[in-house]
């Protein structure tokens, strides 16, 4: 009797064209396409300096390059910002390719996208995309699920691109620089703390493409990852407005700290209640880092699971049976 009344469903779940009130809506495949809630896509969001890599990445290769000590570089840049109220991260674009200048050497995009492979990573990064997709895999009893990874940074998208991790990234929103018009590369974008935010609300509703305007209004129901399949990985002050809209959204969100280092920012967060969890920055197989955030993955697999389950019973009641 049982699969008697399974096989009916399925039957009808094969044929059914009715209108649709909630998510899941009809895949593009054509008019006889089955429909499926398709809502199962799960975000883990990163930050980068900080987060995935220990230090800003431009310490690594762009600094040394033109023989600036990052300490005092930094220092000037800060300084500079506050003594002209200028945006701190316009700044330092402008003030890298000044102080390159002067020195007489020349970077242009490939360049930069070369000294990205000097980029340091925290330990297991380079794995973690795989092995967290293996998780997934094996845990998602529902078929479908996909896993994706993006990256939200204020740091520079050439050098993101020339690290060996850019590949497991579904898209990259990062700070950028336009080369050719201008004597000086000029900021063409420039992701500040608050203006990350943007980009989760282009993740949530799905318009990833940045000439698409964000603010028009969607629904909950038609956004194609909700926030709670989201989970944001940050490391500090930088990420609170973005941690924040996670956790108001009914997303997640997980700090880390150096291996090894103080703790005290991750706790002070941690208290705050913005974030879920915390964990040192080792992304090895087994870390609580990766443990806790397997933890998370259950949880929106199961609610994943809970919410396709309500969306068959409501194309049920919408076929009055
Ligand atoms: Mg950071």
């Amino acid at each position: 009797m049982q699969e008697r009344v399974l096989e009916g469903e399925q039957a009808r779940a094969a044929n059914d064209d009715l209108p649709l009130s909630r998510p899941g809506r009809r895949q593009g495949r054509g008019a006889n396409a089955r429909p499926a809630f398709d809502r199962k896509v799960i975000a883990l969001v990163y930050d980068f300096d900080g987060t995935l890599s220990p230090r800003p990445m431009q310490e690594y290769t762009f600094l040394p390059k033109i023989g600036e000590d990052p300490k005092a570089f930094w220092a000037e840049s800060n300084r500079l910002a506050r003594e002209q109220a200028a945006d701190p991260l316009i700044t330092y674009m402008h003030l890298m390719y000044k102080k390159a200048k002067a020195k007489g050497v020349r970077i242009d995009r490939e360049d930069l996208v070369a000294l990205g492979r000097g980029v340091d990573l925290f330990p297991g990064v380079t794995e973690w995309f795989e092995a967290i997709g293996e998780y997934v895999k094996i845990r998602s009893e529902t078929n479908g699920v996909t896993l994706r990874h993006y990256l939200i940074s204020s740091g520079l998208t050439e050098i993101i691109e020339g690290t060996a991790i850019y590949r497991h990234f579904h898209n990259v929103f990062a700070s950028e620089y336009w080369f050719d018009p201008y004597d000086l590369p000029y900021p063409k974008r420039v992701i500040t703390d608050t203006g990350k935010t943007q980009y989760l609300f282009r993740i949530n509703k799905g318009i990833e493409d940045l000439r698409d305007n964000i603010n028009q209004h969607m629904p909950e129901r038609d956004r194609p990852i909700p926030f709670a399949n989201m989970i944001y990985f940050g490391d500090g002050d930088t990420d609170v407005p973005s941690m924040a809209v996670m956790r108001k959204n009914g997303g997640h969100a997980i700090a880390v700290y150096p291996p090894g280092k103080p703790k005290a920012k991750c706790i002070e967060l941690f208290k705050a209640n913005r974030i879920d969890f915390y964990a040192a920055a080792d992304y090895r197989r087994g870390s609580d880092l990766f443990r806790r955030t397997c933890l998370l993955i259950d949880r929106i697999l199961a609610d994943i699971r809970v919410q396709e389950e309500v969306w068959r019973i409501e194309r049920e009641v919408v076929r009055g049976r």
